[in-house]
């Protein structure tokens, strides 16, 4: 059985708590691992190794920390076939997702940081006429707490880890314990590649255990988080008091408005991904469809048929659509979502059911869901089902979509289907989202903003946003 340990000073160990969890592997149900839950003790640890490695690695010529997390990303590379399968085996998702988006973005994001932070620079103020001159240091700040879901395992997990360990942090990090596996194998390639021991740490276990301890500690100064938004408010408070520099990138209920003029069968294809993905278990995903009123019967039917050819089945299966939900109590909360939807008046026109998929029976697999809703202000509109749901609801004015899309508390993203530019700009502007896709869905450039508005979080990830959050600006003022 696989027994995950912490990676910590740059050594393999067990947890000093000598508590463990079992792993479950969401494709049949079955215990197939254990994972430390690790203790205050474990992360003091992490910590003091972090410490420690910091005054060097913060020195580390550019260049030098460049090589070195560029070999992280050439070993995620070399490695694709054994993480995509760990990643499959551990999460649900289909082991062809995972080889062709999750770990190539891990590499990617290693490669991309690396790269970003020879090309970062700060800013410097003449004041004229005081004969001074100003200059801003960009210090890195010191040991850093990264904190990551389990829908995108590694792939947000080295979102995070990259920029700060490139801008000369040192890092504590807690992967998902729902999802360890990636996170212990990258601890592997960072020892292969060299990294210094004690520049990363990883510690794993529950939030409420490893992760409180993270965001407790005094020392670590800044708290990078992706999850649930409810997670988010509790770490703010328990930070607020330290003062500690936070990004938190939270939850999304996302619309997906669809005008007449769209070009119409690039957005259904499209619809589907942004609908399904990954059981739709992705923050971006667009969970409420609004289609203007001309097309929506149309829509509607071709919408249902194409989901109905969607596969649900075993993960590692190269024609697999939709695999497994990620845990047994993510499937039962997303159903209870669907109930409720119906009691309050929602009508399922696809799916809605648990499925058996045959050889797998106590796996965790559902059917691609599809509800029409009457209202955007019932419960299955307004909360973050995450999972493989969807509503869909007509409209018929510009302003009428745009009062349902601003209508929730979240605003992570949107996606605007139209050929009128005008409309697509003007809308883009209203949406209080932190990223608006017009005719297309979840196409990442690195170096853009990513983050959200209102309940979605705050701060942003990617690029040179990253890097500043990673790092403390020092302003120097010189009179001459
Ligand atoms: P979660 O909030 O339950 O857990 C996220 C991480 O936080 C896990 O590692 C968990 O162990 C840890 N955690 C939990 N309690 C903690 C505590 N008290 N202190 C410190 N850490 C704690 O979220 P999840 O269920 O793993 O992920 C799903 C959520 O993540 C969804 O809401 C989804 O929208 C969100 N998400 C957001 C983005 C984004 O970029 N905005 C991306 C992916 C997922």
């Amino acid at each position: 059985m696989l027994k995950i340990k912490n990676y910590i000073n740059g050594e393999l160990l067990k947890p000093r708590s000598k508590v463990w969890l079992d792993n479950f592997c969401p494709a049949n149900g079955e215990v197939y691992g254990q994972t430390p839950n690790s203790s205050q003790e474990d992360v003091d640890n992490a910590y003091i190794a972090a410490q420690s490695a910091f005054p060097s690695w913060s020195q580390t010529p550019l260049e030098e920390r460049c090589r070195t997390l560029l070999k992280i990303a050439d070993l995620i590379e070399n490695n694709i076939d054994t993480l995509a399968e760990a990643e499959s085996i551990d999460n649900g998702k289909p082991i062809t997702l995972a080889k062709s988006v999750d770990i190539p973005r891990a590499a990617s994001n290693f490669r991309f940081f690396a790269h970003a932070i020879t090309q970062f620079s700060s800013e410097s103020h003449e004041t004229v006429g005081q004969e001074a001159i100003n200059y801003t240091l960009r210090r890195p700040i010191g040991v850093v707490g990264c904190i990551s879901p389990w829908n995108l395992p590694l792939y947000l997990f080295t979102w995070k880890i990259a920029p700060a360990l490139a801008a000369g942090n040192c890092v504590v990090a807690k992967p998902s314990e729902v999802t360890p596996v990636t996170a212990f194998l990258l601890s592997k390639i960072c020892i292969e590649a060299g990294l210094p021991k004690g520049v990363l740490n990883i510690v794993h276990g529950l939030g409420n255990t490893t992760g409180q301890a993270i965001i407790e500690h005094p020392e670590i100064k800044a708290i990078s988080f992706t999850g649930g938004t409810k997670t988010g408010a509790h770490i703010a408070k328990t930070a607020a008091p330290m003062f500690k520099k936070l990004s938190l990138e939270l939850g999304g209920k996302n619309p997906n408005i669809i005008f007449a003029d769209c070009d119409y069968s690039d957005m259904l294809n499209t619809t589907i991904r942004s609908s399904f993905t990954n059981q739709g278990q992705i923050c971006l995903c667009g969970s409420r469809i609004f289609v203007e009123d001309s097309i929506y019967e149309k829509f509607k039917s071709d919408f249902i048929q194409k989901v109905k050819l969607l596969r649900v089945d075993h993960p590692s299966k190269d024609l697999t659509d939709i695999g497994a939900i990620v845990s047994k109590s993510h499937l039962e909360k997303v159903l209870k979502y669907i109930n409720n939807a119906e009691n309050e008046g929602g009508k399922i026109l696809f799916g809605g059911q648990q499925i058996c998929v045959e050889g797998f029976e106590n796996g965790y697999y559902m059917e691609p869901t599809i509800i029409e809703v009457e209202t955007n202000n019932c419960q299955i509109n307004q909360e973050e089902v995450f999972g493989p749901v969807v509503t869909l609801m007509p409209f018929k004015t510009e302003d009428e979509v745009l009062q349902m899309a601003n209508g929730v508390k979240y605003g992570l993203s949107a996606t605007i289907w139209t050929n009128n530019l005008q409309r697509g700009i003007r809308l883009s502007n209203q949406i209080q989202a932190g990223i608006v896709w017009v005719n297309t869905w979840m196409l990442r450039d690195l170096r853009t903003p990513f983050g959200g508005v209102k309940a979605s979080g705050i701060g942003r990830e990617g690029g040179f946003e990253a890097l500043r959050f990673f790092t403390e600006a020092k302003n120097v003022c010189i009179k001459y």
